[in-house]
């Protein structure tokens, strides 16, 4: 317990305060299971916000990681490499893209997806210079940097970063006349989230997306989905917007890309879109170097081999369905698709920090999202024996 202490310490006096994580200190993981420095297991429902839905150290991805650092790692894109087009082929394969722009992090494929959707106003549909518009979703999240942040409608998010960048409007989640009428001539896009996921795991109506979608063809909008955290399997469907039949005309993947070894990300788009970029109009260091794209490659075969899309949709269900069966009114409300479930504890009951201590204290890790809502994401390698250890757990506590 000294270590413990010790090394919490060290970091909040080194480490900016910009999170607040639970009292542990991690040092080992192994598929869905996560070790303390003294040695306790834990099973991890959190997968770093569905950035390992392989599990951890998955030996896959272990594999195709050390035979890619023997060889090659980062070239910058000055140069081609024989890694990068088999990965960025199977992405747009597997999402029906035509194209693939790599990077690395969320954000950062958020901002390729706001740059290009904006070139794409000016250059194709004619939006007077400078005047485009990006219609986003109150409560969303699309991450971290000064103009994503510009666009959030959460305060903390926003406070004391300003001069913020002009050029987006907000509508309410779920609602179609919001959407309908925020849309005008020099709206280019329309980004959002299938599923709100740092909200509270916030599924909109059956239909909304349907809708969304004609709309956006309609009027000559592109329609943006942030699938970062909704993408590769973690609602039961390769992607959210397949719940819906649709398809967007651009695509934001991060998180699971990287296959729980290290951060990959991209922007896939129709053509029309993506070739609003040359050379010098948008790039990254690291964005598609060949370690990335071995690990991204093997995060898609692995995902598809081990079928773990279809397990995240019947595990998930199955876990939802122990998850309400137990609920003694302690969950006010318990939503999910596939492995990805948000439970809204009961005010009078606790806290969400004080619940993710208990089920710390039993081996349980998780987080809670907007105080309340307990997330439970484990990697979509679970098994059934798992939740239903889990569940056990969950139930003693409520
Ligand atoms: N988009 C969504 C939907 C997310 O959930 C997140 C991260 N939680 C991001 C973007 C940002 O990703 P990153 O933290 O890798 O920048």
């Amino acid at each position: 317990m000294q270590d413990t202490y010790n090394i919490i310490e060290r970091e909040e006096a080194i480490c900016a305060h910009n999170y607040h994580p639970l009292p542990i200190v991690l040092s080992r993981g192994s598929g869905i299971w996560l070790w303390d420095v003294d040695g306790k297991r834990y099973l991890d429902m959190m997968s770093a916000y569905s950035a390992v839905s392989h599990g951890h150290s998955h030996p896959k991805m272990i594999e195709a990681a050390k035979t890619q650092i023997d060889k090659l790692c980062i070239t910058s894109r000055a140069f081609y490499t024989d890694k990068l087009s088999p990965f960025l082929e199977k992405l747009c394969d597997i999402s029906g893209m035509d194209k693939a722009l790599p990077m690395n992090t969320g954000a950062e494929a958020v901002e390729t997806a706001i740059k290009a959707s904006r070139k794409w106003g000016y250059e194709v549909k004619g939006i007077p210079n400078d005047k485009a518009e990006i219609i986003v979703a109150k409560n969303n999240f699309h991450g971290r940097t000064t103009t994503i942040i510009s666009f959030s409608t959460d305060p903390v998010t926003r406070k004391g970063f300003g001069p913020l960048t002009p050029g987006f409007k907000i509508v309410d989640f779920g609602d179609i006349e919001s959407l309908k009428n925020a849309i005008n001539a020099n709206t280019c896009a329309v980004m959002l989230e299938p599923i709100q996921g740092e909200a509270g795991i916030i599924i909109p109506p059956a239909g909304y997306f349907k809708q969304v979608s004609e709309i956006c063809a309609q009027k000559n909008v592109l329609l943006i989905l942030d699938e970062v955290q909704s993408g590769l399997g973690r609602t039961g469907k390769m992607f959210a917007f397949e719940h819906e039949g649709i398809k967007p005309d651009g695509l934001i993947l991060g998180k699971a890309l990287g296959g729980g070894i290290m951060p990959v990300s991209a922007f896939l788009a129709k053509s029309e879109v993506m070739n609003v970029f040359v050379p010098g109009s948008h790039g990254s260091t690291f964005g598609g170097n060949p370690l990335a794209a071995a690990v991204g490659y093997s995060a898609l075969k692995v995902l598809i081999d081990e079928e773990l899309v279809q397990k995240s949709r019947d595990l998930g269900l199955y876990m939802k369905t122990k998850l309400e069966e137990i609920n003694n009114g302690a969950f006010v409300a318990i939503r999910g698709r596939g492995l990805w479930i948000g439970a809204d504890l009961n005010h009078d009951c606790m806290t969400g920090r004080e619940f993710c201590l208990k089920l710390m204290e039993q081996g349980i890790l998780a987080k809670d999202t907007q105080h309340h809502t307990i997330r439970f994401a484990p990697p979509l390698v679970i098994t059934k024996e798992d939740v239903d250890w889990a569940i056990g757990i969950i139930k003693g506590i409520i």
